[in-house]
């Protein structure tokens, strides 16, 4: 028989699109063709200003050449090398170690943000047990909030739309509300609900049974799930307390935040007194040009796992050298060219050019966020801060008509709007101000039409 007439072609002719076809926030209607800097260009030759990094990971934009040539360097060199280390690995090790500073010690390198949360859970699990405590298993998470694709991760994700799907093939963990800071329940400032939330944490930990309580894992400063929500300074201090209280691991998930993007190379850098025991970090890491992730641990807790045997989990690509090298390049490109200090200074502009745009506009409700990890909330009255209808799906509205003018926005209706929508403003942290003047040109024009249409 001949190959021919086995092997048929496969009608499906596009990568992605029957995957993320339907109202649930994919579509993928651009045929990418290339990118530099901040921009990329489709097949057709139109160009769109990359408003949100991609998913929030292309820190240093396209194209980048420092990035190419480390990359064929490595590949020149050796691609993959399983049960071994290299040199590229134990390098971008201590480099993220370095830049996490004291008691980050070790860390382990993954392929992206789900692997990173997956293997700081099981750490966690695997120390509990060396340290003699064997009963602790539960992990605490918050709603809103994300954490990963995979079902560990899923299951600490806080969005009750994934959990009516997923929910009966894991194990879905206990959500304490996280400190939304737009939308108050009543009698609430931002910071009395912030208490009110930390104290939930109290609660949930004693209701669990606090022998129980592993770890309590949240984003320091959110992603897509809560908008880039940053919580008053007396949250972070008062959970990092509980935990220390009743013994549980403190998990930051720095997958979108960290990496720079919010002016230090961790978000927890901006809370000193209130540093996690683990971290998780991706995306921004290798900036888009290459699948990878990390988890960030204390030798305390790693020496103990080493010592009882040693860490019982792995993938196939952790520690991978090429990956390994292109993050190095990375990281060199974006301390050479202070691109924390960039996110951080271009983040108050845009900032305040987003708050600007707000005040003429009437359906934008809230903007938010730190260094270049912001969220622009759509509401249909501002003054009640009500949510259009389900049927309008406004943010993914406001996306295509960005996507028509040029301009690439990563929008989110959370928990089907339950809790809100809006889209990152994240572009890249190698951002100029005249770039940011398009962009906020871009996003003027995209309100002018979304507001017409909602007269
Ligand atoms: N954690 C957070 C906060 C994220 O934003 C994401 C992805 O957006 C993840 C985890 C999962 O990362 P990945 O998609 O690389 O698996």
């Amino acid at each position: 028989m001949s190959t021919q007439s086995i092997v048929r072609p496969n009608p499906v002719q596009k990568a992605f699109d029957r995957f993320y076809a339907g109202s649930r926030g994919g579509t993928v209607t651009v045929n990418v063709s290339h990118g530099k800097g901040i921009f990329v260009w489709d097949t057709n030759g139109k160009r769109y200003l990359d408003g949100s990094s991609g998913a929030v990971c292309t820190n240093l934009g396209h194209g980048n050449e420092r990035v190419r040539d480390a990359m064929i360097d490595q590949a020149n060199r050796i691609s993959y090398a399983p049960f071994s280390t290299s040199e590229s690995t134990d390098t971008l090790s201590k480099m993220i170690s370095d830049l996490a500073g004291p008691g980050f010690d070790q860390t382990f390198l993954v392929s992206g943000g789900s692997e990173a949360v997956e293997s700081a859970i099981k750490l966690a699990r695997q120390y509990a047990i060396a340290s003699g405590q064997p009963k602790r298993r539960k992990i605490l998470a918050r709603m809103p909030g994300y954490h990963g694709a995979t079902l560990g991760a899923a299951a600490a994700t806080g969005d009750p739309d994934r959990d009516e799907i997923f929910g009966p093939i894991m194990q879905i963990v206990p959500k304490v509300a996280a400190p939304l800071s737009y939308r108050l329940p009543e009698g609430f400032d931002v910071s009395s609900y912030a208490d009110y939330c930390a104290d939930a944490l109290e609660h949930q930990i004693l209701a669990e049974g606090e022998e129980t309580v592993l770890a309590f894992i949240m984003e320091p400063v959110g992603g897509v799930a809560t908008g880039a929500l940053v919580a008053p300074d007396n949250y972070y201090s008062k959970v990092r307390e509980i935990c220390d209280r009743f013994g549980v691991l403190l998990i930051f998930d720095e997958v979108m935040c960290g990496a720079g993007r919010t002016g230090t190379f961790l978000a927890t850098h901006h809370w000193p007194n209130a540093l996690p025991d683990l971290v998780v970090c991706a995306k921004g890491l290798s900036a888009g040009y290459t699948p990878l992730g990390a988890m960030i641990a204390p030798n305390r807790i790693v020496d103990k796992v080493a010592e009882s045997g040693g860490f019982l989990h792995g993938h196939t690509y952790a520690g991978n050298p090429l990956s390994s090298a292109i993050g190095v390049a990375v990281l060199k490109e974006m301390l050479d060219h202070d691109l924390m200090g960039n996110a951080e200074r271009m983040g108050v502009v845009l900032r305040r050019k987003l708050n600007a745009l707000k005040d003429r506009s009437f359906t934008i409700g809230d903007v938010r966020g730190m260094g270049l990890l912001n969220a622009v909330e759509i509401v249909e009255d501002q003054a009640t801060k009500a949510i259009f209808p389900a049927a309008k799906q406004a943010s993914y509205r406001v996306r295509e008509i960005a996507r028509e003018l040029g301009l690439h926005l990563y929008a989110r209706r959370t928990a089907s709007g339950k809790f809100g929508e809006w889209f990152m403003a994240a572009p890249p942290l190698i951002i100029t101000e005249p770039e940011i003047d398009l962009f906020m040109e871009l996003l003027t024009e995209t309100f002018q039409v979304f507001e017409s249409e909602n007269r």
